[in-house]
Formats: structure tokens, sequence, C-alpha cells
């Protein structure tokens, strides 16, 4: 239905709601094209709503718009490495190094000792080289990117497929679905053996002329049990081996410190394990269990790392300079945890204290919380609870943790819930049993003033309520 005349006339003109929306702080550029977007709408639907709703709706876009802009937010999910939240936290030291190193200029591909053009990255590769015992390796952007470079490097027009185990072709978080990944690189998927069984032989079988490359990708996130069985990447590497093609991992998360004896929970399959059987390539996270940026490393043997470095596919795939910084950064924490190799430590990264805390650390947090907070004990309560690694890793591994629950009689968790994320720092909780939990693995020392002011302006602003 075409706008009447009427309908047209009554809405307020843009420059009117520019003026009135002019102290929420918003550039006019973008304040204008959100006004724009929305009476566009208005007039296609030919449906204009009154006045003060118009206002309403026109704050509640811009603020949503400013609510966006990327902040810092207290996870209280208990999730270490969660995806929607950023996956590992960043060391404190990040913002003097990044302006020790690439703020202005930098040396990023110059080589000074000569005065000409320099290789990006030489030092994060060597420290990767070393950190997962391999003579090699390289960057790119995210993991997912570094398995499509590793599947293109090894395909040519007469060998194409790629040997993958049906029990591994698995989906990771949104959008990251194996099968998927290895038609858009190019490649044809030659799937072997069963869901729960691949055998040798089931390899072996499907070796041909055509092979590009035996590929296994970890499981991440779920596991199986019963009746299952598939060969050690040892065995698989011999079988590489005697037929001359390349042996690829996909590690997704690959840590580079024993999760079970740092953290007490599943071994994570690191790098270094899995060039000692003898992959020629392995893949991994920098934002995972490795606790640094987003990246993809690829580590393995010199010839495949310089062939993937030489695909001129890997120009576009080429990790930025920020990125290499905090990579650096992170990787001098590695090395440093491995001063002694008879003794590693734990390095000192965000995601290792936080996955490093004892129980009676969390209680003492929640009791501190409790305690400051001052409220009656049906309305904020301790309890114990578990939680998991996150971003796709370990789905076996429920880490003990504590959480606050916050409960108000006469009110909706969810609302209460929306409160704490309206709070700044904006609180992510979750809901469990009707009512919101803070889990407290995830929350940082210093944030703890920022929990008990939220939970105290909840109360108030919900009404002092007690049952
Ligand atoms: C997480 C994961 C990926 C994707 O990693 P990104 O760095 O997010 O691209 C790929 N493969 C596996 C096995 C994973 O666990």
């Amino acid at each position: 239905m075409a706008p009447s005349d009427s309908n047209r006339r009554r809405l307020p003109s843009i420059d009117a709601m520019m003026q009135r929306t002019e102290s929420l702080g918003i550039p006019r550029l973008i304040r204008k094209r959100l006004i724009q977007e929305r009476i566009e709408q208005w007039r296609g639907s030919g449906s204009i709503p009154d006045e003060s709703e118009i206002q309403t709706i026109l704050d509640h876009d811009l603020k949503r718009f400013q609510r966006g802009r990327l902040q810092t937010v207290i996870n209280a999910t208990g999730i270490v490495l969660h995806t929607n939240l950023g996956r590992a936290p960043l060391p404190k030291d990040l913002a003097d190094h990044l302006a020790a190193s690439v703020l202005t200029y930098s040396n990023l591909e110059f080589d000074l000792d000569t005065g000409k053009r320099g290789k990006r990255g030489l030092n994060v590769e060597k420290s990767l080289a070393v950190l997962a015992k391999t003579e090699a390796a390289t960057v790119v952007n995210n993991c997912a990117a570094a398995l499509v470079l590793m599947l293109n490097t090894c395909r040519t027009e007469s060998r194409n497929e790629i040997i993958v185990s049906r029990s591994e072709l698995v989906q990771i978080g949104g959008g990251f679905r194996v099968p998927e990944i290895l038609e858009s690189a190019g490649v044809i998927l030659k799937e072997v053996g069963t869901t729960n069984r691949t055998t040798l032989a089931d390899y072996e079988k499907a070796i041909g002329q055509p092979t590009a490359m035996i590929l296994k990708v970890h499981q991440s996130n779920f596991f199986m049990d019963g009746f299952v069985e598939s060969p050690s990447a040892q065995t698989l590497a011999q079988l590489a081996e005697k037929n001359r093609i390349p042996f690829g991992f996909d590690l997704g998360s690959g840590a580079l410190v024993d999760t079970k004896s740092s953290f007490n929970i599943d071994l994570e399959p690191t790098p270094a394990s899995m060039a000692t059987q003898g992959v020629h390539m392995v893949c991994f996270s920098g934002d995972k269990l490795m606790g640094g940026p987003q990246a993809g490393i690829i580590a393995g043997t010199n010839n495949w790392i310089g062939k993937l470095k030489s695909n001129p596919f890997f120009r576009a795939l080429r990790a930025d300079k920020l990125v290499l910084a905090a990579l650096e950064l992170t990787l001098n924490k590695h090395l440093e945890a491995h001063d002694d190799p008879e003794s590693p430590s734990i390095p000192v990264l965000p995601a290792y204290e936080l996955l490093g805390q004892s129980m009676d650390q969390l209680r003492s947090k929640a009791e501190s919380i409790i305690q400051h907070a001052a409220l009656p004990e049906s309305i904020l309560k301790m309890e114990e609870t578990e939680t998991e690694v996150g971003g796709g890793t370990m789905p076996r591994t429920r880490m003990p943790s504590v959480a606050l629950t916050f409960h108000l009689p006469e009110t909706k968790p969810e609302h209460i819930a929306n409160f704490f994320r309206e709070n700044d720092p904006p609180i992510i909780g979750y809901l469990r049993n009707n009512e919101l939990h803070l889990n407290l693995r995830t929350v940082f020392p210093h944030q703890e003033a920022d929990v008990v002011a939220c939970i105290n302006n909840a109360w108030t602003h919900f009404g002092n309520q007690t049952p």
C-alpha cells in the first residue's frame, strides 16, 4: 500500500531528529545514516508510527549502535575460551609491547642488517618452530585459513584428492564444516572408514594416483566412546612416507603446554607430539589453548612450510603487524616458561591464570563479593558448579568452579540478566534454574568491584525485594 500524504507529513524532519539526538555522542554521519535507514523503512512499509514511538525507536537504534562498539565485557560464563567473547584474553603488557613495536613505523619487512627488504614474521616463525619442535613454522589469519592453505598447496591438476576419515568430517562452531572447507579449497574429499571405526587398511585402499594428502582433523568439540578405532598419527605418517604423500593434521586448539599436568584437565595433543610422530604439517589456532591473538599457525618440515609460503595464495592470508606483535609477546611468555626444559612452568598469560585457579581461590573470590555486596542470603548465594574450557575444545573436560546466584523473588531472571548486560562494563552471566548465575572462573580479580557495584545497583533498581 502506498503511503498517504498525511502519513508522509507525520514524519519529523531529519534535521529535527538530528538535533534531538546530538547529545548521544554518536558521530554525526552514523546518526544520519541510521535515521535515514529507519525513515526509508517506514516510508516503504507505508506505516508510520506516532511521534513518541518514532523517538523511542530512533533512540533504541542509536543506543544499540553505540553499545555495539568493541568494548570490554566481564565474562561471568565461566567459559575461558568463549568464542563470542573473543576467546583468549590478552596479556596486560600488550599495550606497552604494541607501543614499542608497531604503533609508528617498524621493521615489519625490513632487514636492519642489510638495509634491504626483509621477510615478515621471521622471529615469530622461529619461536613457533622451537615451541612446536618442528623445523619450520608460519602464520596466517586463523586455523581455517591455515587448513585451506595446506589443502590448496598440496593439490595439483592431477592430484586433488584428500583422504579423511568419516569420523573427522566435523563441524566446529558456526560456519566451519570440514567437508565445506575442503570443497572451497578446490579439492575432492575421499572419505574412508565409518563414523566410529577407520583402519589403516581403509587409508591404504584409498591411496592412489590422485591422492594429494592424508588429512587428520582433531574432533575438538565431541568425543566418541565404545566400538571406536582409528590408526595413530605415527602409523599414518609411516603410510604417507611410504607412498610419498604429505600428511597434515588440523589440531584446532594445539596446546603448547601440558594441559593435564598444568591444569588437571584432559591432555590436549600438542603440535610437538604430532611432529615427533612424523606429521608433515600441523595447524592450530593462536587464540585457543595457545592463549594469544587470533592466528592460524602451521608448523612442520622445512620442505612443506617452504611450499606453503611460496604459494601465491599465502599472500592473501598473511598476518597483520598488530597480530604479529601480539603473537611475539605471547610466544615470549611461552619461551620464558620453557627456560628450564626439565621443569617448565606455566606461561604468564591470562587464559592460564583463569584455568589454573583452585577451588579455594574461587571460593574466596565469591566470599569477597558476597561480603562487599552485603545482601540477604536468599538473594545472593555461592554455588559450587562446573564449567568448560570452551573454544570448541575438550568436550569431555568439566572444570570445577564457583558461581554466584542472584535471585529476586519478584523479578524475572531475564530482566535481571538484561540489567547486568546493560551495566558499564556489561556483565555476561547465564540463566539456570530460573536464576542468574555469575560463574567466577572467568572474572578477573580487578573486576570484582564492578560485579559488586552492579549487584547492588540491581538490588536498588528492582526495589530491594526479599522473599
Ligand atoms: C577451532 C578449530 C578450527 C578453526 O579455528 P579458527 O582459528 O577459529 O579458524 C579448525 N579446526 C579445528 C579442529 C578446530 O578445533
